[in-house]
């Protein structure tokens, strides 16, 4: 789950990490009363997605050569007009895709006096079992550029969970900041404390670029990105407030109410499958037969009518579906009643498009029959390699 900067910000707020004052607004009449309660005489007007890559981000409504997403104000008149310019206006940046994202959230926060940029970042490295912070002196907006060309201007720092952050940790960041004296102890406390807020906020992603150097030497967080652990959701309700259905893709809010795992993807062959290790073999076997799937979609272990029937429907609101793959094993579930719900799901929805299953397990000859007797298109497929040839000869036949 991500939340809005913002909102990551008064969470940081909460562990002591220094940020700029800022409020808040959903409405243009808002964003002007929260500039006058701010010193000013400098504010930035940051349009509030669940995306980075704002600042060089375009509107889509506006001039080609209109600012993006982040703009600095001189006065309270500016901060109303680039208000009015990017509530309700699509911003597409190089991390929303092409369709963009509807402005509907603004954050008026305090213009800050900048000498350096700097970034840092953590994330659970799976592969370590640690919490790796990462940190360059070359923050702002093209941290993906020197990523890709000056890889050498990365540090990365491991913390031992079970040792927690220790003062050797504070001097590395500091070190690879190349910062000394008050920043470079300053440099220590901002990674102790954002250490402490990713653990206790159980996140899998806390992303601070830029950190800024002020001209007078304070360290704050200009711009953070944060996203929780799913898992750990239940043991922060205060989290959980925060989530913003408008950001989210509906199919994927349509399917969680029925427990289902389901991501859309670029291609056009919808998948529905039980069990992610499945999930993932069928998606890769499609595309080793030269398709693309739709989606992932995890059916779970209990692949009842319901469930199924919901889950043919969410595939379906993805136009770019063309052909519908379902891939089942009966292991507690038998093949027979997996069968019963897949011919009385597609008959509810009227399935217009080629529908190959691939059963096996438990009842499976059972199962074969309902499909073949059911006296829809259903195309049995007796194994993996099989099904995917099938599916992908059929959408090629449509398309
Ligand atoms: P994004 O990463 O989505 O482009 P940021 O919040 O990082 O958005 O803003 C982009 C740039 O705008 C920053 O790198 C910084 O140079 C500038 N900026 C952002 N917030 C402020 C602020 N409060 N004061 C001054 N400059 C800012
Ligand atoms: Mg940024």
């Amino acid at each position: 789950m991500n939340v809005h900067e913002y909102q990551a910000k008064e969470l940081l707020a909460k562990f002591g990490v220094g940020i700029p004052a800022g409020i808040a607004a959903l409405t243009v009449e808002e964003a002007v009363a929260a500039a006058k309660q701010l010193p000013g005489p400098l504010y930035v007007v940051k349009a509030q997605i669940h995306a980075g890559g704002r600042g060089k981000g375009k509107f889509k409504e506006l001039p080609a050569d209109a600012k993006g997403g982040v703009r600095l104000a001189k006065s309270v008149e500016e901060v109303e007009a680039f208000a009015k310019e990017m509530l309700g206006n699509t911003l597409v940046t190089v991390q929303t895709g092409e369709a963009g994202k509807q402005v509907n959230r603004l954050y008026v926060t305090d213009g800050v006096d900048i000498a350096k940029e700097y970034y840092l970042s953590m994330v659970v490295d799976r592969a370590t079992g640690r919490v790796a912070m990462i940190v360059s002196t070359e923050g702002g907006m093209d941290i993906e550029e020197v990523a890709h060309s000056t890889p050498e201007k990365i540090a990365t720092i491991t913390i031992d969970p079970a040792q927690g952050f220790m003062p050797h940790h504070g001097r590395a960041v500091a070190a690879a900041l190349k910062l000394s004296g008050d920043l470079a102890k300053q440099a220590g406390t901002i990674a102790k404390q954002l250490f402490t807020a990713f653990n206790a906020l159980d996140c899998d992603m806390l992303e601070i670029n830029p950190l800024v150097e002020t001209k007078d030497g304070n360290l704050l967080v200009l711009d953070t990105k944060m996203s929780f652990d799913s898992n750990a959701l239940y043991r922060h309700p205060d989290v959980v407030a925060l989530r913003d259905e408008t950001e989210e893709d509906p199919a994927e809010i349509e399917a969680s109410k029925y427990d289902l795992a389901y991501i859309k993807l670029d291609g056009n062959i919808g998948c529905m499958v039980n069990g992610a290790g499945l999930a993932m073999a069928t998606m890769d076997i499609i595309k080793l037969n030269g398709e693309f799937p739709a989606n992932f979609l995890d059916v779970g272990g209990g692949a009842t009518t319901e469930k199924v029937t919901a889950a043919f429907k969410i595939i379906l609101r993805d136009p770019a579906v063309k052909g519908i793959l379902v891939n089942i094993f009966g292991g507690i579930m038998k093949c027979d009643i997996i069968a019963d719900g897949i011919v009385a799901a597609a008959k509810e929805v009227n399935l217009q498009v080629p529908l190959v299953v691939r059963l096996e397990g438990t009842n499976v000859q059972q199962g074969k029959d309902i499909l073949a007797n059911s006296g829809l298109p259903i195309v049995p497929a007796n194994d993996l390699g099989d099904a995917a040839q099938k599916i992908v000869a059929a959408v090629r036949k449509v398309a």
